[in-house]
């Protein structure tokens, strides 16, 4: 959950992620579709610019809410509610990797360059920079080792990286309790490993319940040849991008329920396992998995505390343990 305010003390007239207006400001910025990131654009009367990446623009106004989704699935709606979509006219789509230079008013320009952050379709961090300052906002951001090595804007200045300034940074992992943290490679090969010493039969359930697993989808979907059952909502956003993404995930899902191992879909009326009555409910069995670095965060934490000794670490190591932000 993103506890932060939006502002950016070095540009005050630029917001992130947090859609209060507010006078002096009149640059808004989005990093991705997290809903915990769209906090005040659901306001129908929103009349600013919102400058994000072009696959966050394509989604923002296809977004519809859970309940919605499930009122359209079981027929009690005929039409899904898109959030969004009056903010289409307002969506600027910018390239990553390419600095743009927008207008902050009185003069004042800012070098704003997006840099992937691996953490959902379209999701990126915000390299802002003038004559006076350069930060760099992370957002939620996943980058590993390999990805930072690839941050090209980094190489841009010819002189190596820039010097950053100020970092407003993701700190949900910044906690002892992350400390053997397993990289996304790892996580997965784990995954197909444990399924790999599951019945041939069984069937998983991936509870992807926000956009950020397709990693997931496409390793399951190539390493045991069966796609992903996921909505037709889900399947449309996906559809929407697939020629702005690399690698492919559309391939890696399907709307036929019946034919899926691995479902994403939300086990109603229209996946051939799911939901009470499902035609192979009883006859299978379906395993639930679900991604989430928080187990690590408990996990660790409870080991952590049986090692710590005087009471007065235990003390200090829970008040540091309450800073815990976002989860995924
Ligand atoms: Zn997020
Ligand atoms: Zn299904």
């Amino acid at each position: 959950m993103s506890t932060f305010d939006g502002l950016i003390r070095e540009f005050p007239s630029i917001a992130i992620d947090n859609f209060k207006l507010r006078p002096g400001v009149n640059v808004y910025l989005l990093s991705h579709v997290h809903s915990d990131h769209l906090s005040g654009l659901a306001a129908k009367n929103w009349s600013s610019l919102i400058y994000c990446s072009q696959i966050t623009a394509k989604w923002i106004p296809m977004l519809a809410s859970r309940s919605s989704q499930t009122a359209f699935e079981n027929g009690q709606s005929s039409t899904l509610e898109r959030r969004y979509a009056h903010l289409s006219r307002y969506l600027r789509p910018l390239e990553v990797d390419i600095p743009n230079y927008l207008d902050l008013g009185n003069g004042r320009k800012v070098r704003c360059t997006l840099l992937p952050a691996h953490h959902c379709p379209g999701a990126v961090m915000f390299l802002l920079q003038d004559d006076r300052s350069c930060i760099l906002y992370t957002g939620d951001a996943r980058n590993e080792a390999v990805d930072l090595a690839a941050l090209k804007a980094m190489k841009m200045f010819g002189f190596g990286a820039p010097q950053i300034d100020q970092l407003y940074l993701d700190t949900t992992c910044c906690h002892v309790a992350f400390k053997e943290f397993p990289s996304r490679e790892i996580a997965i090969s784990d995954l197909v490993t444990f399924i790999n010493h599951r019945p041939r039969l069984a069937h998983y359930y991936i509870d992807a319940w926000t956009f950020g697993y397709e990693d997931i989808w496409i390793a399951l979907s190539k390493a045991f040849q069966s796609k992903v059952h996921v909505s037709p909502y889900l399947y449309e956003l996906y559809k929407a991008i697939d020629d702005m993404i690399e690698p492919k995930i559309l391939p890696h899902l399907t709307l036929d329920g019946r034919s899926a191992r691995f479902h994403s879909c939300r086990l109603g009326p229209t996946c051939g396992y799911g939901g009470a009555g499902g035609e192979h409910s009883s006859s299978r069995e379906l395993i639930r998995i679900q991604p989430n670095v928080s187990w690590f965060s408990e996990v660790l934490r409870k080991e952590r505390v049986q090692e710590l000794e005087t009471e007065r670490e235990k003390q200090r190591f829970f008040q540091r343990g309450r800073v815990v932000g976002r989860i995924y």
